[in-house]
């Protein structure tokens, strides 16, 4: 674990969580990290805009006053990648890439602790802004149309009482499976490894508890090779020959909606699934915010996620 207690932690190196960084070093909160998952800044920027793509700073002809410090003006992918390269120089911001957050715990003593996949962080104020383009990852294999309703994602449709097959190795994987457990189901745990390495301490210890007490059954080095609808069932058929009748299937095999990263979090969703803040973009977890496309209150562009980060920063500065 990283024992320094950063002031302000920014999930996600996307415009918004740029623009907060850039923005708390114009104000000098040096104490600042930035955890992103892909390999570079502005991901979806990377990804999803064509190459030579115009980028608009009007876009959709929404007209929007830019009130922070980064200036912004119609340009192309190339040329915004590159604006931002050396604003993220000029003010030393060097995020932390491979670096996915899966959770965000408020402790008992009110300090933030950002999970990712193998670091714990600390943090007084996290600033969430990892934008709208998040899934699941999904199996390579086919999942029949039929039985698409019983394979999930998430333990939004969970009942009681029902055989499940939670798939995974990570902590989203063991919470699933013990808080099933807890909901009075009866659960098999399935990873493609001989042992769990990307699960922390505490997960492992329920683990092992739930196995030896509560009929958790846990299946190491077992890969899944297909999925067959069998009534309104689900038939696994896996790598070491068996097969196996489920009602329901869980996959946690990484990557997340972010209405499931929000609500992992604790923060309040309306009916609507959209994310409930204030005027300041604070969520009902005093010291978490959202920004960006997330805190938009239609379409999202950069020049909106510019001005959150001014905004955010501002706030959590004279606080
Ligand atoms: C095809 C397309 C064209 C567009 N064209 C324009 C345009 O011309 N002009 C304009 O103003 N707007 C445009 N937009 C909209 C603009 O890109 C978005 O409004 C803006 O990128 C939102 O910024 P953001 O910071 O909220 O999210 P994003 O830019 O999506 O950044 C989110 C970042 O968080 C990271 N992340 C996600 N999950 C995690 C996690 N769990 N842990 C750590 N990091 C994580 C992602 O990898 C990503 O880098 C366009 C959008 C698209 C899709």
């Amino acid at each position: 674990m990283n024992k320094e207690i950063f002031d302000i932690l920014i999930i996600g190196a996307g415009v918004s969580g740029i623009s907060c960084a850039i923005e708390a070093k114009i104000k000098n909160i040096d104490n600042i990290l930035v955890l992103e998952k892909s390999d570079n800044f502005f991901d979806t920027i990377r990804k999803f805009y064509k190459d030579g793509k115009r980028v608009d700073r009007n876009w959709k002809n929404h007209i929007v006053d830019i009130i922070g410090n980064i200036d912004f003006f119609d340009s192309t992918k190339d040329d915004t990648l590159k604006y931002f390269e050396n604003l993220l120089a000029k003010h030393n911001i060097n995020p932390l890439y491979n670096s996915e957050v899966e959770k965000v715990i408020k402790n008992s003593e009110n300090i933030f602790e950002v999970y990712s996949k193998t670091q714990k962080f600390l943090a007084k104020n996290v600033i969430i802004t990892i934008g709208k383009m998040g899934k699941p990852n999904k199996p390579d294999y086919k999942i029949p149309l039929e039985i698409q309703k019983i394979v999930n994602f998430n333990l939004d449709s969970c009942t009681k009482n029902e055989n499940i097959l939670v798939i995974g190795g990570g902590n989203s994987a063991a919470e699933y499976a013990y808080s099933l457990i807890d909901d009075k189901n009866s659960v098999t745990l399935a990873y493609r490894q001989k042992s769990f390495s990307r699960i922390n301490e505490t997960n492992e210890n329920i683990l092992k508890e739930y196995e030896r007490t509560k009929g958790l059954n846990i299946k190491l080095g077992c890969d899944i090779l297909s999925l067959e609808a069998c009534e309104t069932k689900v038939n696994v058929h896996f790598s070491n020959k068996e097969s196996s009748i489920f009602d329901r299937l869980i996959y946690a095999i990484g990557g997340t909606t972010p209405t499931d990263f929000l609500k992992n979090c604790g923060i309040q969703i309306d009916e609507y699934h959209k994310a409930i803040f204030d005027e300041n973009f604070e969520t009902n977890v005093k010291g978490l915010f959202l920004a960006g496309d997330l805190a938009a209150h239609n379409e999202g562009s950069i020049a909106i996620a510019l001005n959150h980060g001014f905004k955010i920063i501002d706030y959590i500065s004279k606080r």
